[in-house]
């Protein structure tokens, strides 16, 4: 246990990676307060987290491809793999379905993987029923709802109705804030970035996401 090579970086990274189960890190917020963004920056500094593509029956939006935004399918593919047990959770939000699908989840955990789920309430809810000890929650909010009606109207991809639609509904989406871990507010988008980055750099020093160290320790303290 003297030999200080034991420990060195990499063999303490494929410990972390066979013995962990991976973190399920769920961001809700009201459209427009940022979070694609957000999750977008969030994956690109921290490549060893999967993201969960949702499936979905809305249209796919310009730029939006099939298979990495969502899986784009139709009604009764959804209801398919819905009668089919296919999803870890799912939920009507405003006119359309969206559905985790299990499989990539579960792969993605056993490999020791965090997971990130951009989804909203409904689907926050089902999975703290079925997993709450592997589960981070965290709330985005916008700083005032004139910027989130703002950020809605630059995006230039909804109508004005489809709009309208989710301001109403971006209230509803606020009021189950209390539910989750943490919140954010999305004033700044590097501060939020910074923000989200020290939650997950913590839930991951948590000891009990570190469960190779009660063998370290063991080593430690007999080597000493
Ligand atoms: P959008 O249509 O703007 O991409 O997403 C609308 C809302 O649906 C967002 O709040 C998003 O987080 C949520 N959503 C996307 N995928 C899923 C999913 O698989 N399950 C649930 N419950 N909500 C989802």
């Amino acid at each position: 246990a003297c030999d200080e090579t034991v420990y060195d970086e990499s063999n303490v990274m494929s410990e972390r990676h066979m013995e962990r189960r991976g973190i399920m890190i769920v961001l809700s917020s009201p459209s427009g307060a940022g979070k694609t963004t957000l999750t977008r920056g969030l994956l690109a500094d921290n490549p060893d987290i999967a993201m969960s593509v949702s499936a979905t029956t809305r249209s796919p939006r310009p730029g939006e491809v099939d298979g990495i935004d969502y899986f784009f399918i139709n009604k009764d593919r959804f209801s398919e793999m819905r009668d089919a047990d296919q999803f870890l959770e799912h939920a009507r939000v405003f006119d359309n379905y969206y559905g985790t699908p299990s499989e990539p989840v579960f792969g993605a955990l056993e490999q020791g993987r965090d997971v990130l789920f951009d989804i909203d309430w409904q689907g926050a809810q089902q999975l703290t029923e079925a997993a709450s000890d592997d589960l981070i929650k965290i709330f985005i909010l916008p700083p005032t709802l004139r910027e989130l009606e703002k950020r809605l109207r630059s995006r230039a991809q909804d109508s004005d109705e489809t709009i309208a639609k989710r301001m109403s509904k971006s209230e509803a989406e606020i009021s189950h804030w209390a539910e989750y871990d943490y919140v954010i507010v999305n004033e700044n988008v590097e501060a939020a970035q910074a923000k989200l980055q020290t939650i997950i750099n913590a839930e991951r020093l948590k000891r009990k996401r570190q469960p190779w160290t009660s063998r370290f320790v063991k080593d430690l303290i007999d080597g000493a």
